[in-house]
């Protein structure tokens, strides 16, 4: 009994204290009270509006996870931005989030699926954030979903995943009859799959001819499209036609096209992700860490080096193809996560890419693409609160896009090391 009145002493004394500090907590006259629905202010003297418009001087209003106003008036300023770049997060087509090296620091692909594995692949989705991507599209690997399913649920930070789970690999007659490819994408659909991804070129170490028929194509995008999904296609020369005609979404590298199938696609409304450098010079930094691993040969080395001047050539003729909708994708695998912008460089640089359609073509365009221009992509009431700044004006000087110093995706501020602060 004694010990019990002991411990209610105690325990009141105990709440008393609660109480205190919460009290000493509250807003003091005239302080700002903190609304349930958060509200953020952020001052920009730059804004690239991701639509190819300069927005000068103004203000970006946040509340819980969207934009809800562009005003110059708008105020307290939470963050003080003046002096960078403001835009929005950045899209990246084309990644393999999940492809790391593995511990003995060699190439172990994007499906390994021990704790080590997964660790690797969260790394990778932290430092594609804390570049600046606040969307990536991995195409694919089945434990793309689980990370996708933890970034989304807030339980790691990370770039909104959209996955394409197991592609399509065209492997000639034995990829299937059409009836047996359509079975194969709506197995893909049930698994989780917000897109497909489709193998219809050899891999150009190998010399990157066609492995699957018109009519095959034309079966994978068709039953796609009436399951409402996207189809990515890999295809380089003959493939990139095939691809169009078959009515499939967005060509990946499309190396080797000739001048009529870049205007084929800009009739079309077929959107490419060519890869103007990134990807193979990832390879060629890391040689040792890949060569001898499935896949990678002297021999198809030495066809990259000179794969990586057609693919300069290929940007360089898509840049003048008029209507050709050009999407950012960098096929960022072991060693280039993180290092994703490092291919605007490299389009701008050896494509002769305008930097602002560099930029747009990771925003509006790229969200586009996705088909979520209404919720990402522009810096505009409505959409999500996905916003990076650059120290440096990438207009300018495309090197800025290595400088992020800001990043926010739905709202929630994830980076912040601008100079001012
Ligand atoms: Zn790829």
């Amino acid at each position: 009994m004694r010990n019990s009145i002991i411990l209610c002493i105690l325990i009141t004394v105990n709440v008393c204290g609660v109480v205190q500090s919460v009290s000493a907590q509250t807003p003091m006259p005239g302080k700002r009270v903190v609304p349930a629905q958060k509200r953020i202010v952020i001052a920009a003297s730059t804004v690239l509006d991701g639509k190819g418009r300069v927005l000068r001087n103004t203000r970006i209003v946040i509340e819980g996870s969207k934009i809800v106003a562009v005003d110059s008036k708008a105020g307290p300023v939470d963050y003080d931005l003046r002096g960078l770049t403001v835009l929005p997060g950045w899209i990246d087509a084309h990644v393999h989030i999940t492809w790391s090296f593995g511990r003995d620091g060699r190439n172990a692909g994007p499906g390994g699926a021990s704790q080590e594995a997964a660790y690797s692949a969260a790394a990778n989705a932290w430092v594609t954030l804390m570049a600046g991507f606040t969307t990536v599209q991995s195409v694919g690997s089945p434990t793309d979903i689980p990370l996708r399913d933890a970034i989304a649920k807030g339980a790691l930070p990370g770039p909104r995943i959209l996955t394409a789970v197991e592609p399509l690999l065209g492997q000639g007659e034995t990829t299937g009859t059409p009836d047996e490819i359509r079975e194969y994408v709506r197995k893909q659909k049930e698994a989780g799959a917000d897109l497909i991804k489709i193998f219809a070129s050899q891999s150009i170490r190998l010399g990157g001819g066609m492995t699957l028929s018109q009519e095959q194509l034309n079966a994978a995008c068709d039953e796609a499209k009436k399951r409402g999904l996207r189809t990515l296609v890999h295809a380089y020369k003959d493939a990139v036609r095939a691809a169009t005609l078959a009515g499939c979404t967005e060509i990946e590298h499309g190396t080797m096209a000739t001048d009529d199938d870049l205007k084929l696609m800009a009739q079309k409304g077929t959107y490419l992700d060519p890869q103007a450098g990134l990807v193979i010079e990832n390879y060629l930094l890391n040689k040792d860490k890949f060569l001898g691993t499935p896949g990678y040969t002297e021999e198809g080395f030495a066809a990259m080096e000179k794969v990586l001047s057609l693919n300069h050539q290929l940007v360089q003729r898509a840049v003048k193809t008029p209507g050709l909708k050009i999407v950012f994708g960098t096929d960022a695998l072991a060693g280039s996560h993180g290092r994703n912008a490092e291919e605007f460089i490299d389009r701008v640089r050896d494509g002769g890419m305008d930097p602002m359609a560099a930029m747009v073509s990771a925003n509006s365009l790229g969200a586009e693409a996705l088909g979520m221009a209404n919720q990402i992509g522009a810096i505009a009431p409505g959409l999500q609160a996905d916003i990076i700044a650059l120290d440096g004006d990438p207009l300018k000087d495309i090197s800025a896009v290595r400088r992020v110093v800001f990043v926010m995706k739905g709202g929630v501020v994830y980076k912040n090391a601008a100079r001012n602060f």
